[in-house]
């Protein structure tokens, strides 16, 4: 690459923002990567907006060169001005947030966590001032989910709302109604359900939805969309777990997120699906890619990330919909300030376990009660869960 002309006008490409979150960040939405800046590449960065030349912002030449080198900034001959929003977010940062705009869905899932489906749906205007102000808080990643997403009656209005956000955007999908919408998906990611090869996803989802799922993956991939897959490990799929890794990897997934059940919604009339911790380790430890549940600084799991449901409901996440933080008309930032992070030093057992650093007590939902450690994360350690007086 030949040197970069130093009087040419600086900008941040258009997939890359700053953040100021618990400290400032520079985050890359395409390739999903959040860069800790320090006060001077912050202040540098910040006068990268395309109306002084490289000259005038006074970059470090060799960080300037990486930046540029990564796509993280652009080079025009002429000026190029753009907008700066720049605020403070909460604390702690909400970086996550799931959008459940309905609960709609074409499957009716043996494990799902919402149990029937129903006509509730949210409106193309509140998914409008919720994802405005989700980005003013320093949003990083939106999911987009349901029920299946693609059946909310207002769907081609939410994807235009898509189409100038600033953040990562992923799509939750079941696969059956993709191929159609993938012309004109203004999203970076689409995460298709996969819970086993045939014979498991199909015990869970119903006939003829497996061919269907791999069909919609392929085709993520064929239209130049990053593809994730989710997985949930069940009694059926157990022992499909190293065939399932085969076709995964095969169909070019960046992700491969695979959960254990939590005995909720519809999974609590199917108590044989379950699956023993050490199963369910056994099947997670094949999973690869980020996650966005984790907590961090001593505190435990959805640090980052909230849930806004279909009925307008805001919740710490999808499990939690009855103990809302409140209603989505009052403003996210102001259910989000309700939010009460759990210290792992609250959690008997985690308090003291020397594995807490890297585990961060686990899924506080499955775990047998809030201030319990997750039993799945004490196998995945090999800890055995304290009972404590
Ligand atoms: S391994 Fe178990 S006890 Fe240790 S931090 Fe994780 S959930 Fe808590
Ligand atoms: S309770 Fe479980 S599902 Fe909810 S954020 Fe924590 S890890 Fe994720």
């Amino acid at each position: 690459m030949s040197a970069p002309n130093p009087e040419h006008y600086l900008r941040l490409a258009p997939h890359v923002c700053l953040r100021l979150l618990e400290e400032p960040f520079l985050y890359d939405r395409r390739a999903d990567e959040l860069y800790e800046l320090n006060q001077e590449g912050l202040e540098a960065l910040k006068k990268c907006r395309g109306h002084l030349t490289m000259e005038q912002v006074g970059l470090e030449p060799e960080f300037a060169s990486v930046c540029l080198e990564e796509g993280l900034l652009e080079l025009s001959p002429t000026p190029w001005p753009m907008p700066l929003a720049l605020g403070p977010g909460p604390s702690p940062s909400l970086r996550y947030l799931e959008l459940q705009i309905t609960w709609r869905c074409n499957l009716a899932c043996a494990h799902c966590y919402l149990g029937a489906a129903q006509k509730v749906d949210l409106g193309v205007k509140r998914v409008a001032a919720i994802l405005r102000e989700f980005e003013a808080m320093g949003g990083l990643r939106v999911m987009l989910s349901g029920g299946e997403p693609l059946m909310h009656p207002q769907w081609t209005e939410i994807n235009a709302l898509l189409a100038a956000l600033p953040l990562r955007r992923v799509l939750l999908s079941n696969g059956l109604l993709l191929e159609r919408a993938l012309e004109g998906l203004n999203c970076d990611e689409v995460q298709i359900s996969l819970d086993g090869l045939e014979a498991g996803h199909e015990r869970l989802r119903g006939k003829g939805s497996f061919a269907r799922a791999v069909a919609a993956a392929k085709a993520v991939k064929d239209s130049g969309r990053e593809l994730s897959i989710a997985t949930m490990v069940h009694a059926a799929n157990l022992d499909q777990m190293a065939g399932l890794e085969e076709l995964v990897r095969e169909l070019g997934a960046g992700e491969w997120g695979i959960d254990a059940p939590c005995l909720s919604g519809r999974l609590g009339e199917h108590p044989e699906l379950a699956v023993t911790p050490e199963q369910a380790v056994e099947a997670m430890s094949r999973a690869y890619g980020g996650a966005f549940h984790g907590g961090g600084d001593g505190m435990a799991c959805g640090l980052h990330l909230a849930t806004v449901a279909a009925d307008g409901k805001v919740a710490q996440c999808g499990f939690y919909l009855d103990q809302p933080l409140g209603m989505a008309e009052e403003g996210l930032w102001t259910c989000w300030a309700r939010r009460k992070a759990i210290s792992l030093k609250d959690i008997n057992g985690c308090r003291d376990c020397e594995a807490a650093d890297d585990c961060g007590g686990g899924c506080r939902f499955r775990a047998p009660g809030p201030l319990e450690p997750d039993p799945v994360m004490c196998a995945a350690f090999g800890m055995e869960p304290k009972e404590e007086a």
